[in-house]
């Protein structure tokens, strides 16, 4: 129904507003409770059955809102069946991807299940190896879209949760779809500030989807500003940085932002960051052939961060459609790390499988990869 669909989220709402709606229909200030567990803990999917809500109440909220803003036009599993893409298209049009990861228990972790969220439709900040960057800037995504991306994923993730339980190789104490969210889909999250740390706060709450700061993983190409007053947030989530480059001219070559925030001044925001917060960060290095990747190159990048809490993550590029990089030779990354560790800063390299969904997916599957591997 096209009306429908333009109508707002009501996942847009602050429990507060929440509460305003309410009331306003006459309930009592209470039920707000139980409405946003009915969204967010039993993520119900429409308002008819919420029936501790009187009929007027639901009427008003289904006049007034929808519950998920997302439609999904295409969803995509990899054929070892640990990854899933989806494509929603917003109310306006605008496409986004989100996707799901699995993990398999290994030794010390247990079962993960990662989701990749995108906080924009497109990107303004143009880096030269990114898919996002070159479709240029869009919108912002609303508080809604972003915590829907998990929502949905949590369905699907309930869905073999069910079959493990069914089939006793999981049990109930390890129970829990989503364990992990990481800020790397499309966009730039420390861009659409607010509207990041409102869909954190929502992630995380007890009374919805009660995902643990610590499993939450917020990636940004550098911009100095919000990478400061994230520091006084008080919000123990993880911290990724793009670096990409150990120097100002062979940033600015793939990276237009490093011209605004040159290395020197990342770098000392980033010190500062940790100073404040006591939290390690991971710094994102994608390895570019013949651009990035040389040894002198990680020489240089060892000198700028030996002695700063972090971890590096060496990641292959995924080279995009009519893109110029190629990827580097695997023995690239091991001579790179073995350069690090002299300057004694830890550092994985990652490999990627289950990239056959799509060359998008790929990309947004192998940024995630590459930090959540570190994140517990
Ligand atoms: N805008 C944020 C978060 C989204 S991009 C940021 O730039 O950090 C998430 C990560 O994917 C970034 O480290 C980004 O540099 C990386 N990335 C972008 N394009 C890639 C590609 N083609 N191959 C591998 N990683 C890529
Ligand atoms: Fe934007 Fe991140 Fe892509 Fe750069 S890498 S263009 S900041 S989404």
């Amino acid at each position: 129904m096209p009306q429908k669909r333009s109508l707002p989220t009501v996942l847009d709402l602050s429990k507060s507003e929440l509460e305003a709606l309410v009331v306003g229909t006459g309930e009592a200030p209470s039920r707000t409770g139980q409405l946003w567990r009915a969204l967010y803990h039993e993520r119900r999917a429409s308002f008819d059955g919420m029936t501790f809500l009187s009929l007027r109440c639901r009427e008003a909220l289904k006049r007034r809102y929808v519950i998920s803003p997302l439609d999904p036009v295409q969803c995509l599993a990899s054929k070892d069946g640990s990854t899933d893409k989806a494509v929603f298209r917003l109310p306006d049009g605008e496409l986004i991807e989100t996707v799901l990861m699995r993990y398999e228990p290994d030794g010390h972790r247990k079962v993960r299940r990662t989701v990749c969220v995108s906080t924009q439709a497109g990107c303004a900040l143009g880096c030269t190896f990114c898919a996002t960057g070159q479709q240029g800037f869009r919108r912002q995504l609303s508080v809604g879209e972003i915590v829907s991306q998990v929502m949905f994923m949590e369905r699907l993730a309930g869905t073999d949760e069910e079959a493990q339980m069914a089939d006793g190789t999981q049990t109930r104490s390890e129970r829990q779809s989503v364990t992990n969210v990481v800020f790397m889909g499309m966009g730039e999250p420390l861009a659409n500030y607010d509207n990041t740390l409102s869909s954190i706060r929502t992630l995380t709450d007890d009374q919805g989807l009660h995902i643990g700061a610590r499993h939450i993983t917020v990636s940004t190409v550098g911009l100095v500003p919000p990478i400061l007053k994230l520091a006084d947030e008080d919000q123990p989530i993880n911290l990724a940085v793009s670096l990409h480059a150990p120097d100002n001219v062979t940033r600015s070559e793939t990276m237009p932002v490093n011209r605004q925030y040159p290395i020197e001044r990342l770098i000392e925001a980033c010190k500062t960051y940790i100073a404040k917060t006591r939290r390690r960060i991971f710094f994102e290095y994608v390895l570019l052939h013949g651009q990035n990747d040389h040894v002198h190159q990680a020489e240089a990048l060892g000198r700028l961060l030996t002695g700063t809490l972090c971890h590096v993550n060496l990641i292959p590029v995924n080279p995009t459609v009519d893109g110029p990089y190629r990827r580097s030779a695997r023995e690239c990354g091991s001579a790179f790390q073995a350069k690090l560790r002299e300057y004694r800063v830890p550092s994985t390299v990652r490999t990627e499988k289950g990239i056959d969904i799509n060359a998008g997916c790929g990309q947004l599957r192998a940024r995630a990869v590459a930090v959540d591997a570190e994140v517990l």
